[in-house]
């Protein structure tokens, strides 16, 4: 059975490099060595945001990266949602 997917929309720029993310979800999220501001796996960069795809085994962690984020910039849509953040 094909597993569903989540896409995590990440307001980057506005990321205060707290790692709760990275540490929550260290298989999805990394601090970038050269700006130090967090990076989810495999994203690619749509406007002021940057939009990645997790799997439903990575949800759970992810959920509790998105919670954490101290300045809530972490969105998770199960795929066919519409995003919160307004120019997406
Ligand atoms: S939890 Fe939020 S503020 Fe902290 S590193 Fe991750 S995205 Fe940045």
């Amino acid at each position: 059975m094909k597993k569903k997917t989540y896409t995590v929309t990440h307001h980057r720029k506005k990321c205060i490099s707290c790692g709760a993310c990275e540490l929550e979800a260290p298989q999805s999220w990394t601090l970038d060595t050269e700006d130090g501001l967090s990076m989810i796996e495999g994203a690619l960069e749509k406007g002021q945001f940057f939009v990645g795809r997790i799997l439903e085994d990575d949800l759970e962690d992810n959920k509790r990266a998105e919670q954490n984020c101290p300045v809530h910039i972490i969105k998770i849509m199960e795929n066919g949602e519409t995003s919160s953040f307004s120019s997406l």
